[in-house]
């Protein structure tokens, strides 16, 4: 059964706080907009991922694989 609890201050989590960040290399030239989810209770990051909203607006048709390359600079 998925907990709904976080799991570093075990306060239930009944919402998200999103931020954005930027995905790619250390040190990479390119990347992606992406989005963190974190507790509200405690800032914990519990999960990442691309924003499907910035890839939206940029027009980008990408599938998991194009995504992929781009994370690795290739
Ligand atoms: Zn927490």
């Amino acid at each position: 059964m998925v907990s709904r609890h976080c799991p570093s201050c075990e306060q239930p989590v009944t919402r998200l706080s999103l931020h954005g960040v930027e995905a790619g290399q250390l040190f990479g030239r390119s990347g992606w907009k992406a989005i963190t989810l974190s507790c509200p209770s405690c800032g914990v990051v519990l999960g990442a991922q691309i924003d499907p909203v910035a890839l939206k607006r940029e027009g980008v048709d990408a599938t998991a694989d194009e995504v992929a390359k781009k994370l690795r600079g290739r």
